[in-house]
């Protein structure tokens, strides 16, 4: 469950401070797909960055699994991470130098998991990148990328998916096919999902849609059905 109370983010601007996020109350249960919609600039990052504890808020709590990040220190914000998000950008961020493979077993090999090569490779087969694992970043499409971009966020089984416009940098055939895995990743595993997208044929297969404008909700609407497991049914 992601709790957000009264938050806020105020910056400074020339010299001047600019309120980027007015304060929001939010309550995403787990196994949600929230979407989150809006032009650009209306603070859809920001909210993600915060959630995500990459940011500080200027007012409020936030609440993951009943924790206040908020009141976390670096090291107990980035074991969180670590133990709960996946994160997944627009433009992937792989590192250039590791194959696929590597990338996506990195970070288990840094927490000390024994078999993280294993690990990596069924991960790289879940988003169906089997036959890519040696390939380097430069020798992908940016559809590859993306895929291996989601199974490096899978690596640890977070329980929350965090997807800052994952498919804006791709052409609509593999945006959708980005969008089918996440979603059958949700269906799987009762994975919590908080997305950001322009795309609003991508945001219909949401459960709950929110538009931001200036940094105010404007607008939210749910879908009737919830397809989505409940926690205790994670394995
Ligand atoms: P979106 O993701 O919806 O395009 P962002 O959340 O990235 O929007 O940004 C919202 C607004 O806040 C934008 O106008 C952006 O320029 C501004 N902004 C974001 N971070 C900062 C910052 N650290 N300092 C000043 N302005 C910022
Ligand atoms: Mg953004």
């Amino acid at each position: 469950m992601i709790e957000l109370r009264g938050v806020s983010r105020t910056v400074s601007s020339g010299g001047r401070p600019l309120t980027i996020l007015h304060p929001i109350d939010l309550s995403i249960p787990s196994g949600t797909f929230f979407a989150v919609l809006g032009p650009s600039g209306s603070g859809k990052s920001t909210l993600l960055g915060l959630v995500a504890g990459l940011d500080a808020p200027t007012a409020g709590q936030i609440l993951i699994d009943g924790t206040d990040i908020t009141t976390l220190g670096e090291d107990a914000l980035a074991r969180l991470r670590s133990a709960k998000i996946g994160f997944v950008f627009q433009f992937f961020h792989l590192i250039p130098s590791l194959t696929a493979l590597e990338n996506v077993s990195v970070a288990l090999e840094i927490a000390g998991a024994r078999d993280a090569r294993a690990r990596a490779a069924r991960l790289l087969e879940e988003v169906g990148l089997t036959d890519r694992g040696h390939h380097y970043p430069s020798q992908l499409s940016g559809g590859e990328q993306q895929r291996v971009a989601l199974a490096r966020a899978l690596a640890n089984d977070p329980p929350i998916l965090l997807a800052d416009e994952p498919t804006g940098n791709l052409d609509s055939r593999n945006g959708r096919l980005i969008m089918d895995l996440i979603r059958d990743i949700r269906e799987r595993r009762g994975t919590t999902i908080l997305l950001v997208t322009h795309d609003a044929a991508l945001a219909d297969m949401a459960d709950v849609r929110l538009t931001l404008r200036d940094g105010r909700v404007v607008e939210r609407s749910e879908s009737a059905v919830r397809p989505g497991r409940a926690p205790e049914a994670r394995p």
